[in-house]
């Protein structure tokens, strides 16, 4: 094997590396032997010069090295296509009976900068870094060669591409995708029509059509798929509201669990008349309602009284599941007064007994925090509240508490107690 450019680490920062961390940031560096180019592969020493691993070299990315192995690997299609079944096996030992999940969590399963989420035989990839970038053709070998799908689409719009001086790319990789999009008595779905690729899918034996091309993530939010079924748990017989519901994820989980009514707040038009096809899909259209909608003036409208006029509360079941209001640490404080709000408006449309089932996807917020929010929103309107759930995010996205950032998703679910 040819000698690969070795990058040595300033005195105290090889620890992180030593421990799992796969970031080199530039500040930890101390220098390099030749100058590697862009996306190369290079060997990472301590200042001692004790070899710490392999990774990739980026000059125009804050995180200039991203450590693929602490040995010596080759990246060709066999190192994926093993990286790819020990992620694999992950999620059939935690996630067993799942045909649609993340295959590969970029970090969490050792490959920073890649992502690959399986919608039934269909794969999404996702790619955020140069090195990866540049092994596009070995990876796409290697999914063919261990998950056998039947296409293989690119997603990578996300804008931290531009911190790697990535363009956007999205496209067909492998495979055949024609008629995807329709029934086979509809040869044009809307779907296509309006530039989407509708997948039919399945989560917890519900049926979904996610929207390969156009949707959110790579398509729909596949974080939640434990939860859906944990909140559910609290909806028989219950009115429930599921706000941000994007495509319905816990409202027609919710549906199918016996709820009373479930009404699915979301701001995309596209989004609630797709979560009204699904309840059809699925035979609950009768319990299920939508509306297009801001949840913030939504619930605001529902919760303004006159001067001597009493809130009946409503609701059994409240979901939030907003978008993470922050996405900088500098910003937590508005995030803050965001969540405080809409769980003060919740809390006093939900009836004594009732469940709120609350999430918080910024990396910024912690759980403690989120809770502190939360007990701020019920101290305002002088409500009590029992936990019953402490919730995270599905093992199909591994947390790996040596790097912080796998970590995001937290969740609680409060019982009222008055
Ligand atoms: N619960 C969903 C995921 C929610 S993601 C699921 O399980 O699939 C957040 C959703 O909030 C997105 O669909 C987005 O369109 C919507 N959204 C963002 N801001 C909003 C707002 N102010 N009012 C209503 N919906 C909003």
């Amino acid at each position: 094997m040819p000698t690969l450019p070795t990058i040595y680490l300033r005195p105290g920062h090889a620890e992180r590396v030593v421990a799992g961390h796969p970031w080199v940031y530039a500040n930890a560096i101390h220098h390099a032997t030749v100058p590697p180019a862009d996306g190369d592969l290079v060997q990472v020493k301590d200042s001692r010069h004790r070899f710490l691993g392999v990774g990739f070299f980026n000059s125009r990315s804050k995180i200039r090295v991203r450590m693929l192995a602490p040995e010596r690997v080759q990246p060709d299609a066999s190192f994926f296509a093993e990286r790819v079944r020990a992620a694999l096996a992950v999620r059939q030992r935690h996630l067993p009976g799942a045909t649609s999940f993340r295959v590969v969590n970029a970090e969490s399963d050792g490959l920073s900068g890649l992502i690959v989420d399986k919608y039934e035989d269909v794969l999404v990839v996702q790619i955020s870094s140069l090195g990866m970038d540049r092994c596009k053709p070995q990876i796409v070998t290697a999914l063919q060669d261990v998950l056998s799908p039947r296409a293989i689409l690119e997603r990578s719009d996300v804008a931290s591409r531009q911190f790697e001086g990535l363009e956007e790319a999205n496209g067909l990789l492998a495979g055949r995708l024609e008629g995807w999009s329709a029934g086979p008595a509809e040869p044009e779905a809307a779907g296509q029509a309006a530039g989407g690729l509708i997948l039919p899918m399945n989560l917890n034996g519900l049926r979904f059509e996610v929207d390969l091309r156009g949707g959110h993530k790579t398509g729909l939010y596949l974080d939640q798929q434990v939860n859906y079924e944990v909140v559910a748990r609290f909806a028989r017989g219950a009115q429930v509201l599921d706000c941000f519901s994007f495509q319905g994820g816990f409202g027609l989980h919710a549906a199918r669990a016996g709820a009373a009514h479930v009404h699915m707040l979301d701001q995309s038009a596209e989004a609630t008349a797709a979560a009204l096809r699904n309840a059809a899909a699925n035979g609950l259209a009768d319990r299920c309602t939508a509306e297009a909608v801001n949840v913030f003036d939504w619930l605001k409208a529902r919760t303004r009284t006159g001067p001597h006029e009493k809130l009946v509360p409503h609701f059994d079941l409240i979901v939030l599941d907003p978008p993470s209001f922050t996405r900088t640490r500098a910003a937590v404080p508005d995030a803050l007064r965001g969540y405080k709000e809409i769980h003060v408006r919740a809390l006093k449309l939900l009836r004594p007994g009732g469940t709120l089932a609350t999430f918080c996807c910024s990396h910024h917020v912690d759980a403690r925090t989120f809770q502190d929010v939360i007990l701020a929103a019920a101290y305002d309107c002088r409500r009590l509240l029992r936990r019953v759930a402490t919730l995270t995010q599905s093992p199909d996205h591994p947390i790996i508490p040596m790097i912080p950032e796998t970590e995001y998703l937290k969740g609680f679910a409060f019982e009222l107690i008055r």
